[in-house]
């Protein structure tokens, strides 16, 4: 919009005469005060006499999704900064959370208005949208923010820090302080060309979470105690992931900070009731190995599983030999499959994908690695520990841990005595 726009939507909102406005909006300008800085001094200026459109303060938790625009004034419990694409431009964004004695709304702000968190302000002519069916204010050009001298005190919580078991997709402006466990770095096609990200998982001692830094931070590495300023949380295989940017703070702590050694244990069906959990312990039977466990080819180019030498994506590729089990785990409320990696494969095999290999080209048959597997599994109670998801075709573990229960005293006391020598 041009001066002359923005002058006269600001007297059509005051109800005065737009020409006057122009004239103090260019010499404001003039004086290079910021736009947005110089329309509220109008508002102020002529505010008295407004008999246009700008609506009454009203309290927050009053706001619907029937309401177009609000005036309020609250305190500002959160505040995160993010790029977006917009119309095909590359926009910076603020985000977070406003309350009042009412109630809390989130707000996104289009233009840097200066407050901070735990400011108290007044939003004069927000726009409200919904969003998940909820309402939502939009900060815009049309918007004024005016810091109140007297702060207003709420029922909530101010700033951005968390546990990472309370986190939840949309959250923005989280501050947390984790250790990380896994993190590695890789290439991916961003928004301009080739990026290196760091991806990986958190922990405190709370939970773990999934993690991706977008803007590589040297101080985020394995082992690392870190204060994170600024992420935000979005759903990423059905789990709320933190995500680093380029406006987090990333500080390295001088202590560590212990992450939580036990996941929770949960029914099969409360489980899938629950829908998809990053770390969560199932204890059940193994009741079958489903086709395409055992010794199995990969796709060098995408890593995913082929068949006869042939990808889906890739053709016909020179497959390369990797060990899994997807097993069918029952615990009497429900079903999920459980899949285990190479690592967790051989040591339920008993021997090395070396090992496996000799044993097919023996029997010049390679299922014979899948039932000696299924043998030592299928029938078997065991507790197994990983990363969750649940979708229409149900739930499937990845699992990290994989263990037999044991109810045999003999072997109970073995496995407390190599506890116990280490
Ligand atoms: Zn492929």
């Amino acid at each position: 919009m041009d001066i002359d726009s923005h002058a006269g939507e600001l007297a059509s909102d005051l109800g005065v005469e737009k020409q006057e406005v122009v004239a103090d909006l260019k010499t404001l300008l003039e004086y290079d005060v910021p736009l947005n800085e110089a329309k509220q001094s109008l508002r102020r200026k002529y505010g008295g006499t407004s008999g246009g459109t700008s609506p009454t303060a009203t309290s927050i938790g009053d706001i619907t999704t029937t309401d177009s625009s609000v005036t309020i004034t609250g305190r500002v419990l959160t505040l995160g900064t993010r790029t977006i694409m917009y119309n095909g431009e590359e926009r910076t964004i603020s985000e977070g959370e406003i309350a009042d004695e009412t109630g809390v709304i989130s707000y996104t702000a289009w233009d840097t208005f200066g407050f901070e968190v735990g400011d108290t302000i007044t939003i004069g002519n927000a726009g409200v949208r919904e969003w998940d069916g909820e309402p939502q204010l939009n900060l815009n050009e049309n918007t004024s923010v005016t810091t109140e001298s007297e702060s207003l005190s709420v029922p909530y919580e101010i700033g951005g820090e968390r546990s990472l078991v309370d986190l939840e997709p949309g959250d923005r402006g989280v501050v947390v302080e984790v250790t990380v466990i896994e993190c590695e770095q890789r290439t991916i096609d961003g928004r301009s060309g080739p990026t290196d990200i760091l991806s990986g998982v958190l922990g405190d001692d709370t939970t773990r979470l999934p993690f991706t830094d977008w803007d590589v931070h040297p101080e985020i590495e394995p082992g690392a105690s870190v204060r994170l300023d600024d992420c935000y949380v979005r759903e990423h295989r059905g789990v709320p992931s933190v995500n680093v940017s380029e406006f987090t703070t990333v500080e390295l702590l001088d202590r560590s900070v212990a992450v939580t050694e036990t996941a929770p244990t949960m029914a099969i069906g409360t489980a899938i009731t629950e829908g998809s959990t990053f770390d969560v312990e199932l204890h059940g039977t193994v009741i079958d190995v489903r086709d395409g466990s055992g010794l199995i080819q990969r796709c060098p180019e995408c890593n995913r599983v082929i068949q006869n030498g042939q990808c889906r994506s890739h053709g016909a590729v020179s497959g390369v030999d990797d060990l899994r089990v997807k097993a069918i785990f029952d615990d009497g409320t429900g079903t999920a499959t459980v899949v285990l990696g190479r690592e967790l494969t051989e040591r339920v095999y008993g021997g090395t994908i070396e090992d496996a290999r000799d044993q097919a080209r023996d029997a010049m048959d390679k299922d014979v690695v899948t039932t000696t597997i299924a043998e030592e599994i299928v029938g078997f109670e065991h507790r197994v520990r990983g990363s969750l998801s649940v979708d229409e075709y149900g739930a499937t573990l990845d699992a990290t841990e994989f263990e037999p229960i044991t109810d045999d005293p003999t072997d109970r006391a073995r496995t407390l005595l190599a506890e116990v020598d280490g």
